[in-house]
């Protein structure tokens, strides 16, 4: 399997392609220990209302804490999960943790919604929505405070499942979001039919955006459809605030991006909401001082 042949010459060897395929092989064999032994952390990155900053909710994104290779990106483990069968104690895993974090800022007073990506496997698995019941069952956490985010792709194999799987999990009060939004090719006449709650728009048209005429097209377009259908729009990978300035004069209401936050740990999520909500009393502050 590492070889590879250019048309004309000999078969030639291609060692790279053998070393990646050694490390996807290393990894696809210790992510169930990882999964199981609660190696895969989570990050949190903040999704900021544009127009007085404040944070409304935080993205929940996998990280894998590798003893020897350090950390590994969702981006590559993920669809190892899902080749390998994995994906669903995954989810579940995260799930849990996106879970009990927020948890944990609500009871500090901190009610905003944790937003948790869902893979490809999960949006068409059967089992999903009955899955969901029982953890929303178990953890008593309220049903609008939680956002699952799927890709347009993710739908695309057994569209009907994923139609069905959405109307379950929408009944249920969960909010659903649209993620990497303009990069899928989901027809409008399917999109309608989803109970979708936001829109993400992906950062590779928000990052160009302000130079490439044809990506503030599709920037504008996205958010007038999103608008128009009752929908809720979030611009991702926000770095500057010339971006930002433009986003909120078109109307989008939230924002992602290193420009307020990248993903931190769950501790600092809470400090960033201590720090700027002053319509809550750190408990030092309301200890009567003594004099
Ligand atoms: P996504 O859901 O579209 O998440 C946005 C990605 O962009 C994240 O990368 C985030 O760290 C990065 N990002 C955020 N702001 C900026 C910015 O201003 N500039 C730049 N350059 N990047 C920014 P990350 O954490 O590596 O995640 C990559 C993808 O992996 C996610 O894309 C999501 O599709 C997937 N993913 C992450 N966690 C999970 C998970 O628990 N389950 C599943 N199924 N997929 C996950
Ligand atoms: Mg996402
Ligand atoms: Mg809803
Ligand atoms: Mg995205």
């Amino acid at each position: 399997y590492a070889a590879k042949h250019d048309g004309r010459g000999p078969v030639m060897y291609a060692p790279e392609l053998d070393v990646h395929t050694h490390r996807r092989l290393a990894l696809a064999a210790e992510l169930r220990t990882a999964i199981r032994e609660r190696r895969i952390g989570v990050a949190y990155q903040p999704k900021v209302r544009l127009s007085d900053d404040v944070v409304v909710g935080a993205e929940a994104l996998a990280r894998w804490n590798h003893p020897e290779m350090g950390q590994i990106g969702p981006d590559e483990f993920i669809p190892i999960a899902e080749e390998t069968g994995l994906i669903r104690e995954l989810t579940t895993h995260v799930l849990h943790r996106a879970i009990e974090d927020a948890q944990v800022w609500h009871a500090r007073g901190h009610l905003i919604s944790v937003a948790v990506n869902i893979s490809a496997r999960s949006v068409i698995d059967q089992d999903f929505p009955a899955h969901l019941t029982d953890l929303l069952r178990t953890t008593g956490i309220a049903p609008h405070l939680l956002t699952l985010e799927v890709t347009e792709s993710s739908m695309m194999t057994d569209r009907e499942q994923a139609v069905a799987n959405l109307t379950a999990i929408a009944a249920l009060g969960v909010e659903l979001s649209i993620d990497d939004f303009g990069t899928g090719f989901s027809s409008m006449a399917y999109l309608k039919r989803l109970p979708l709650d936001e829109i993400k728009i992906d950062q590779g048209f928000i990052r160009t955006m302000l130079v490439d005429e044809s990506d503030a097209v599709i920037v504008r377009s996205i958010l007038d459809l999103a608008h128009n259908l009752g929908m809720s729009t979030v611009a991702e990978g926000v770095e500057d605030t010339a971006t930002s300035d433009a986003l909120l004069a078109l109307g989008c209401g939230v924002a992602q991006g290193y420009l307020w936050s990248r993903p931190v740990s769950a501790s600092a999520l809470l400090q960033l909401l201590v720090h700027e909500d002053r319509s809550v009393v750190p408990v030092s502050a309301a200890r009567p001082v003594a004099i």
